[in-house]
């Protein structure tokens, strides 16, 4: 089932999580040890993120660096495959425009919809770690509301090949990115918001944002976002701040404000304990708000743990 039909389909919050492919080699055992707990709640849907290539230097005889390409988590569609077959649950795969040729991105798509995978989640990516600005791989690309487009003409029927006769429309599900906060390269929000706005009308069917700690940021965002035309659903992400390395972390990685009760209460913590504790009363209080005003659905990040998105869940589902 698609996102969208979900969240018309019921009458309260939904829950979701995001995981993070294992590391290559990993056993995918390991992945599902760590999902197991939160399946009790019912997620809807599970997003699996992808992971780019990196370049690394390797030293060669003679003192020599050689660079390599490698990827250390791949396996996005094979594990949202794999999710779906040991749950039975919709799993929401993340395409990126960066590394990728638009032919190359619809030999993806094609085995997604061969699978079964009728949800997809469109994002440009990031830069390549250690380059500074993001560039489209040649024949790429540039934006995600290029994917969009891609997508959209996909779901119509119309693939690269022109002349293809008889070609079969796929029926994807389309997610975009939305920064509350907006997104660390836009000048300014209303930018952002065009550009979102931009996402919409190419044809994504809803909205899943980045990370908040301030819901005030969200019900604006919600209310700037009608103002301007998108009238699609926008899905809250969510992460509970676990401990004190991470508050600088998210903030920079991210580009989120962590509000200053929040870092005061951090602050006055003995060890990471007590701050997990805090960043977890935290999300709890942030997303019984967000159940009351009626968001569609509540979306955490894991990052690779499950155990603190187990006990908001239990306090809330
Ligand atoms: P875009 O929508 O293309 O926007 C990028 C920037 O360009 C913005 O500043 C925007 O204002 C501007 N812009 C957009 N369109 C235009 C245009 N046509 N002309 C000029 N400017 C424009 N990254 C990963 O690598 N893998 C993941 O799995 C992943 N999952 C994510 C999930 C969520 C929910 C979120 C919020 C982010 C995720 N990211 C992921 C990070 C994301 O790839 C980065 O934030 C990236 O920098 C921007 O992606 P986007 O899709 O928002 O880009």
């Amino acid at each position: 089932m698609k996102v969208v039909e979900h969240i018309q389909s019921s009458k309260s919050t939904l829950f979701s999580f995001e995981i993070l492919p294992p590391h290559a080699r990993e056993s995918i055992q390991i992945l599902f040890n760590n999902i197991a707990p939160l399946m009790e709640f019912k997620p809807k849907f599970i997003d699996v993120t992808y992971h780019r290539e990196e370049f690394i230097l390797k030293k060669r005889e003679g003192g020599l660096l050689e660079q390599k390409s490698i990827r250390k988590r791949p396996g996005t569609v094979a594990i949202c495959a794999a999710l779906m077959h040991k749950y039975g649950i919709d799993t929401v795969p993340h395409i990126i425009c960066g590394g990728f040729t638009r032919e190359e991105t619809e030999y993806a798509l094609i085995d997604l919809n061969y699978l079964g995978i009728e949800n997809v989640l469109a994002l440009r990516g990031d830069s390549i770690k250690g380059q500074n600005d993001f560039s489209p791989t040649v024949g790429g690309h540039a934006f995600a509301s290029d994917l969009v487009e891609q997508l959209s003409a996909m779901n119509k029927g119309h693939y690269i090949d022109e002349d293809l006769e008889n070609a079969i429309p796929t029926n994807f599900c389309i997610g975009v990115a939305g920064y509350p906060e907006k997104h660390f390269e836009a000048a300014n929000l209303k930018t952002d918001l065009k550009w979102l706005k931009h996402k919409v009308d190419c044809g994504a069917n809803y909205v899943v944002t980045q990370m908040f700690f301030d819901n005030k940021k969200y019900f604006e965002f919600l209310e700037k976002c009608k103002a301007d035309g998108v009238h699609i659903p926008i899905i809250p992400g969510l992460k509970p701040l676990t401990s004190k390395k991470q508050v600088h972390m998210l903030a920079s990685r991210f580009h989120i404000d962590i509000p200053e009760a929040l870092t005061d209460a951090i602050e006055k913590c003995k060890d990471d304990k007590q701050v997990r504790q805090v960043g977890i009363e935290w999300a709890i209080a942030q997303s019984k708000e967000l159940i009351q005003h009626k968001a569609p659905c509540l979306h955490f990040y894991s990052m690779g743990k499950s155990n603190a998105i187990q006990e908001i869940a239990s306090a809330l589902y």
